[in-house]
């Protein structure tokens, strides 16, 4: 007798009344009866749509599908963080904090997103320390900091250092280069979603490479981050922009590229 080509599986459903036969093909027989080549099994598993977009990927440089915030050469897709034109200065293809004028914003709103961005603190920061250290930040949604602080060989809170989740999490490893040298930053970020009420339905994640190192593995941010007391989620929001922070000292980036995902 030929042995059947079909497994099935029999389900009862409620009331007695109503069934469901589910079956599954065999993927070692053809039709048949005979017995599939290896490659008419691979074949079996092979799935063939979507096909990926295609997008550009040079060594150095944007993305074809990303949205450059700065290429170097201009300021123009940032604001004051109160609105207006940013001070910061545009020098050598870097912008640097303007000390105590205020961060900069990005005009355009943003959810979820890879980032990459490039900074640098300064050189000549000897006599400061911990916070004091090169401190700014890079806070998405503008509520939610992912730390930027010279941390080379500096001690502070390890949840306040560089490429921490500032006083939420611990960077898994400290991949600081020297204060002066560039450094960057590759951000994988999840928004968070309200429901109409405004209560929290899920909380935002966030993966960080810190120079190509994994420093954050999606993380669940647990709120805006706090400089005194507990973060929260006290404040429903949509897409907004991110924020480059100016915390008194003379921190350059460059080189910022964002992917909406
Ligand atoms: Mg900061």
């Amino acid at each position: 007798m030929q042995k059947p080509n079909l497994t099935c599986s029999l389900s009862t459903l409620i009331l007695g009344s109503l069934l469901t036969l589910g079956c599954q093909a065999d993927t070692t027989e053809s039709p048949t009866g005979k017995a599939l080549e290896p490659w008419q099994q691979a074949q079996k598993t092979e799935v063939w749509e979507p096909v990926p977009r295609k997008v550009e990927a040079p060594a150095d440089g944007a993305p074809s599908d990303a949205i450059v915030l700065f290429d170097g050469t201009d300021l123009s897709e940032w604001e004051g963080e109160s609105g207006g034109e940013p001070t910061w200065i545009l020098d050598e293809g870097a912008m640097t904090v303007a000390r105590k004028t205020g961060g900069i914003r990005t005009k355009r709103d943003f959810c979820d997103i890879q980032l990459h961005l490039e900074w640098r603190a300064p050189s000549d920061i000897e006599g400061m320390d911990g916070q004091n250290r090169g401190n700014s930040g890079v806070f998405l949604q503008g509520r939610y900091e992912v730390q930027v602080l010279d941390s080379y060989n500096n001690k502070t809170y390890p949840n306040g250092q560089a490429a921490s989740i500032y006083k939420q999490h611990i960077p898994l490893v400290n991949a600081t280069r020297p204060p002066g040298d560039w450094q960057t930053y590759d951000i994988i970020y999840q928004a968070p979603e309200f429901a109409e009420s405004g209560a929290l339905q899920t909380p935002a994640y966030v993966t960080v490479l810190h120079n190509g190192v994994l420093v954050q593995n999606h993380v669940e941010i647990q709120g805006a981050t706090e400089w005194i007391g507990e973060p929260s989620y006290d404040e429903a929001h949509g897409c907004a922009p991110i924020h480059l922070q100016d915390h008194d000292a003379a921190v350059s980036f460059r080189n910022i590229w964002v992917r909406e995902l």
